[in-house]
């Protein structure tokens, strides 16, 4: 049951095989015997009620694909009346007051939230090692890291513990677990998805997306999250078309580009092969494969790690101990409130980033950190959009390496490298997706594809016509 797509258990429904609160019920118990810590909270009694009305619509037969479907919703996701941590001790007593608009479009839908999935503090981390709420597993191995920062989204899709699952991108964080376990991840162009009720990390970079099995169910999902809304002044005014309408087409005469300063020092050998098999599979199919360049990804790194802290430092400013959230005991004045509240409250991880971004935009450094960064971010930009007049879509890698072990990692840079591909598409604005291509020493290795503004049907439709010729996106881990 737990290898079915969301299209497989809609049909399910449909028929009548299953009720949504048999589904739900077997999910849930999926999760209570898991150990991979893919939940921070897990929400049984809002779920059957959840389960019980899908049920109710569908025998009114007003139902449509998504109602009755269990999914995992990633943490930074505001949920009316359930916890939402965004992984931090900070937020660990806050239960929302108010749904996030993806929330609320989700549950218009009549799906089933299973619960919150667990995350990288305040989405900071590429390994899902620093929530307050513990490590999350790898499933396909378990002395491995998920990836970061919806490690534990993509644990739960990749184990069966849910159908699919939300997560958001700041600078690879879909794409990068969903590479390193195996599943379908898509970070929409940014504007596509509402950012409101979204506990923001970076504004500018921050953009919410499906976890997937399939590309088919990355399109049905989507539909359902994208959209303008007038309560985030950063969603576009883009019609939202229907992502699955052409999933189908053929994809004869495309042509790919391979960035040649995605494939230099510091990539895996294995990943590489990896990677290019699945390009000559593309080739096969009818694709052409030409060499581009992007010769300021090389400064991607070092612009993002100006660009997020800066805006991290000034969106974590308003979580003082005063108005919600963690306070810490007995303050003796106003001063050691702040104090004590924030150093009690966040991890090391986010209190590095707060003092760069802090460093990085007071008076006599602003301009040498952070308006350089911004103009380096705009060469970024132009290099795809040059890119782009050549060639329809971008493939290359998505983590340098498959997953590495948990603990493994221990110093802050070390860490940031394992971005180097994913953050050039958050710095554009460009969407991007990481599609199962393979396994190298028995781990997933993901796909990546990079498209211009508003190309989601494209890189749906391109992911889609790959996962009808191969099939690695339908291997799963052994029983966890
Ligand atoms: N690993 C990157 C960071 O730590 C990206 C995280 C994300 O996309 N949320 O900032």
């Amino acid at each position: 049951m737990h290898k079915k797509t969301i299209v497989e258990l809609a049909q399910g429904l449909k028929d009548r095989e299953f009720s949504s609160v048999e589904l739900t019920k077997y999910y849930l118990d999926r999760i209570n015997k898991s150990d991979l810590n893919a939940f921070i909270t897990v929400t049984d009694d809002l779920a059957m009620i959840q389960a019980q009305a899908a049920d109710d619509k569908i025998a009114a037969g007003d139902s449509g694909i998504l109602t009755g479907i269990p999914y995992a919703h990633k943490d930074i996701f505001c949920t009316k009346g359930v916890k939402t941590s965004a992984g931090s001790k900070m937020l660990d007593n806050f239960v929302s007051p108010y749904d996030a608009t993806v929330s609320h479009k989700l549950n218009s839908e009549d799906l089933v939230m299973l619960g919150k999935a667990n995350m990288d503090e305040f989405a900071m981390g590429s390994s899902n090692e620093n929530s307050y709420y513990g490590e999350v597993k790898n499933p396909w191995n378990k002395t491995k890291i998920p990836g970061g920062s919806s490690g534990g989204s993509a644990a739960s899709v990749a184990a069966g513990l849910s159908v699919f699952a939300t997560g958001t991108d700041t600078g690879g964080s879909i794409r990068q677990p969903s590479s390193l376990c195996g599943i379908t991840g898509l970070k929409p162009t940014y504007g596509r998805i509402s950012r409101y009720g979204m506990i923001a990390y970076a504004s500018s970079l921050d953009q919410a997306g499906p976890m997937t099995k399939t590309a088919q169910d990355s399109a049905i999902v989507l539909n359902a999250m994208a959209g303008f809304d007038e309560k985030d002044s950063t969603s576009a005014q883009v019609d939202v078309p229907d992502y699955t309408a052409n999933l189908n087409n053929s994809i004869e005469g495309l042509t790919i580009g391979l960035p040649k300063e995605f494939f230099s020092e510091g990539l895996d050998d294995v990943v590489a092969s990896s990677v290019m098999a699945a390009v000559k599979e593309f080739e096969k199919m009818g694709a052409t494969v030409k060499e581009v360049s992007l010769p300021n990804s090389a400064y991607a790194i070092p612009t993002y790690y100006i660009v997020a802290p800066c805006e991290c430092s000034s969106n974590l400013s308003r979580l003082d101990g005063v108005r919600y959230g963690y306070r810490c005991e007995d303050p003796k004045d106003l001063e050691d409130l702040y104090l004590r509240s924030r150093s009690e409250a966040f991890g090391d991880e986010v209190k590095r980033r707060i003092m760069i971004g802090a460093y990085a935009l007071s008076a006599g450094y602003y301009d040498a950190y952070y308006l350089k960064a911004q103009k380096t971010r705009h060469l970024i930009s132009d290099d795809f959009k040059k890119a782009f007049t050549e060639v329809d879509v971008i493939m290359g890698p998505v983590s340098p390496t498959t997953a590495f072990d948990l603990g493994s990692v221990k110093d802050p840079v070390s860490m940031y490298l394992a971005d180097i591909y994913t953050l050039s598409a958050n710095l554009a604005g460009l969407p991007g997706m990481s599609i199962p291509a393979g396994f190298a020493q028995n781990l997933p290795v993901g796909l990546q594809l990079i498209g211009d503004y508003w190309s989601e049907s494209k890189l749906l439709n391109i992911a889609h016509q790959f996962q009808l010729q191969t099939d690695w996106h339908t291997k799963e881990p052994q029983e966890n």
